[in-house]
C-alpha cells in the first residue's frame, strides 16, 4: 500500500529482560516435549532449556518472541513475552539447583548479556513478573549466586535502617513488582530476596530495609 523508501536507520528489535523459570516437571525429555507441542492447557516455549548436568538446549530463536511469560509485567513491561529472553530451568519445583546448572545459567547469562546488549541487572524470575500465578523459579533459586557473578539485584549486606517516611510498598513497585494483588507481590519478593516460600504476604522491618538498600539511588552513600 505504501511506496517503499528504505532508510538506513534501523536495527534488530531486543530483548532488554531475561526471564528464569523452572519448568516444574521431571525430565527434560518431558519439558522438550511440553515447549515443542501443542498442550491441552495452550502452546508454550521457551529460548532456552537448561538441563540438571548443565546441557544446554535452544528451541527458539532470539530474535523471535517466546512464550514464556504470559501475562503479568515487570516495571514498565506488559508484554514481557516481546521484551524478554525465556530461559527454562529443569527443576521439579521442589529440589535444590545443582552447581553445575548454576555454573552453566552464569556463562549463558554472560553470553546473552555480552551478545545481545542487554543490562546484566535485568534477570528476573517469573513469579517476579506474574506474582499472582507463578511461584518458578521457586525459593530454592540462588538469587545470591546470581548476583555474585554480577546478574540481577541484590541488597548489600550493610543495611543500615530507612529513614522517616520511607515507603517500602513504593519500594516494591520502583524495583518492578505489580503490587495491584500486594501480599502475592510480597510473598514473590520473599522468595526471590529471602528465600521464604509461602506466608501471609506482609511486609516487616528486615524488609524495609532490603528494599531501601535495593532502591536508593546509585552512589548515594549510606545515611547515617
Ligand atoms: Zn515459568
Amino acid at each position: 500500500m505504501a511506496r517503499w523508501v528504505p532508510s538506513e536507520n534501523h536495527g534488530p528489535r531486543q530483548a532488554i529482560l531475561i526471564v528464569l523459570h523452572a519448568t516444574e516437571q521431571d525430565s527434560v525429555a518431558e519439558s522438550l516435549d511440553t515447549l515443542r507441542s501443542r498442550n491441552s492447557g495452550g502452546r508454550v516455549s521457551a529460548h532456552y532449556l537448561l538441563g540438571k548436568d548443565g546441557d544446554l538446549y535452544q528451541l527458539v530463536d532470539e530474535e523471535r518472541r517466546a512464550w514464556h511469560a504470559g501475562a503479568g509485567r515487570w516495571g514498565t513491561i506488559t508484554d514481557v513475552n516481546s521484551a524478554s529472553i525465556g530461559i527454562e530451568l529443569d527443576n521439579d519445583g521442589v529440589a535444590p539447583f545443582p552447581p553445575v546448572q548454576v555454573a552453566a545459567l552464569l556463562r549463558l547469562l554472560d553470553d546473552l548479556c555480552e551478545r545481545l546488549d542487554i543490562p546484566r541487572t535485568q534477570v528476573i524470575g517469573h513469579a517476579d513478573m506474574a506474582p499472582t500465578r507463578k511461584v518458578d523459579p521457586s525459593h530454592l533459586f540462588p538469587w545470591r549466586t546470581l548476583a555474585e557473578a554480577g546478574f540481577g539485584s541484590w541488597p548489600s549486606d550493610a543495611r543500615d535502617e530507612p529513614p522517616p517516611g520511607f515507603d517500602p510498598l513504593l519500594a516494591l513497585r520502583l524495583l518492578g513488582y505489580a503490587t495491584d494483588d500486594s501480599p502475592a507481590a510480597v510473598r514473590a519478593f520473599h522468595r526471590h530476596f529471602r528465600g521464604i516460600d509461602g506466608g501471609v504476604g506482609t511486609l516487616d522491618a528486615e524488609d524495609a530495609r532490603i528494599l531501601h538498600a535495593l532502591t536508593r539511588p546509585r552512589g548515594e552513600a549510606p545515611s547515617l
